[in-house]
């Protein structure tokens, strides 16, 4: 049965093979997941458009990949790494598990300012999705979840994949394990904690995707002095930070006491066009610990050891590169230059007499169609002007009504996709 709110299974993800089957049984918990990932079904989509219409131009603000070159000074620095493995005296093997030791130091310096966070609780990773999926497997089975709804599919679909989502609900489209936190414009994107049951896991991103709002600095504090009244762990992403415009906090461990409650993952994907690249790091203080005073950073260097074994030393050089003084201001010249494709966008969906959010904080803008399904939206824009979004339900059942559209794109783009949109809703 297709859940309603849910998006349409694609034929492949369907598809069962016809002839020898081994005997290994498929695990329960994929054959729960809803459907195939979001971002590769909509590839799917995409891919059958273009079957259809091989001469669309296509525009692609759906998934979110940055487009702008890196500079230099920072593909400089990992093709030197790159080179110095070719000599006797630059090549090295493993690293440390945890990343170098220069990396975290300057992590820690740069990007962690008066918060008390040591490079020694950093740890480098190749991508803040794995990590999510990583921080997971240290907990045991049966710790409950919360998640922000809408938010990004990794936190559902890991905790879906590690057996502790439960059975899906097909009316409603939720997991019966998992607690969905409303978040909705009315309350600024921020949940009700009044209302919102204990949990031990509670996913927070901020600013999030895909409705592009940051918490305040209040309801940060709201949310800290929850979890710490619950005994919960809270996994902020902060993928996002760098893009935040006004005062709101750039990381969970501004709020005094979020060490004892938190861990904060974080990416050089969006921040440094790192997407290709892939280097992340996860934030593990000292202070956090489990209902039995054991610290939890020492079950995280665990897994890191066990399950990664650290990530690539030219993308290490890379990451390094990036928090130079110099590589660091031209990195905000191109966050500056999506922030300019938002405000196209933004405006371009207001001027239709829309309803947008997000935006200020985050490269996402979120559009309101109410009363429609997000997949029809989707299939429309998609089908009438050639520009790839994404649904929100594809976020959580909240997302439903809403469209996410990404401004990461050469202006070129964004100017045409505002032209088309303009056209098509006028
Ligand atoms: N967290 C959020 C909120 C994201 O939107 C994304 C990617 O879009 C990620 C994590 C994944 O980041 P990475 O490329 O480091 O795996």
């Amino acid at each position: 049965v297709q859940p309603k709110t849910t998006f349409a299974r694609s034929k492949s993800a369907n598809e069962r093979k016809v002839g020898h089957c081994t005997k290994v049984p498929r695990s329960n918990n994929m054959e729960s997941l809803q459907t195939g990932y979001l971002f590769p079904e909509i590839f799917i989509r995409e891919s059958e458009h273009m079957r259809k219409n091989p001469h669309a131009r296509l525009i692609k603000l759906g998934v979110g990949d940055t487009t702008e070159p890196i500079p230099d000074i920072i593909t400089s620095a990992m093709a030197e790494q790159a080179r110095a493995l070719s000599t006797g005296r630059g090549y090295r093997g493993y690293g440390p598990e945890q990343g170098d030791a220069a990396l975290r130091t300057a992590i820690a310096e740069k990007l962690y300012q008066d918060t008390g966070v040591k490079g020694n609780e950093i740890f480098v990773s190749d991508g803040a999705q794995c990590d999510i999926s990583r921080f997971q497997m240290l907990l045991a089975p049966n710790v409950s979840v919360a998640v922000q709804d809408p938010s990004f599919p990794a936190y559902t679909d890991s905790s879906v994949i590690l057996g502790r989502a439960g059975k899906l609900q097909v009316e409603t489209g939720k997991y019966g394990g998992i607690v969905y936190m409303k978040c909705r414009p009315e309350s600024n994107f921020f949940p009700d904690l009044s209302t919102t049951p204990r949990t031990d896991i509670i996913f927070f991103c901020s600013p999030n995707n895909p409705t592009g709002s940051a918490a305040s600095w209040q309801q940060l504090k709201q949310l800290v002095e929850f979890a710490k009244a619950n005994g919960s762990i809270i996994v902020y992403d902060s993928a996002y930070a760098a893009y935040i415009t006004d005062d709101s906090p750039r990381s969970i461990f501004q709020i005094p006491g979020a060490k004892e409650v938190a861990i904060e993952i974080s990416s050089f994907s969006k921040l440094a066009g790192f997407t290709g690249v892939r280097l992340a790091w996860t934030v593990v203080p000292e202070e956090l610990s489990y209902s039995n005073g054991y610290p939890v950073i020492k079950d995280y260097n665990r897994i890191v050891c066990t399950c990664f074994n650290g990530a690539s030393n030219i993308s290490q050089a890379g990451g390094l590169a990036c928090l130079s003084a110099e590589a660091y201001k031209a990195l905000s010249n191109i966050m500056g230059y999506y922030k300019e494709n938002t405000k196209i966008l933004l405006d371009t969906f207001a001027s239709l007499g829309m309803k947008v959010y997000g935006g200020t904080n985050a490269p996402y803008i979120w559009v309101h169609f109410p009363g429609l399904s997000s997949w029809d939206v989707f299939t429309e824009i998609l089908e009438k002007t050639d520009i790839v979004t994404v649904p929100g339900v594809g976020f959580g059942p909240g997302g439903e009504g809403y469209v996410r559209v990404s401004s990461f794109g050469h202006r070129e783009c964004i100017l045409e996709a505002s032209k088309r949109l303009r056209n098509y809703y006028k």
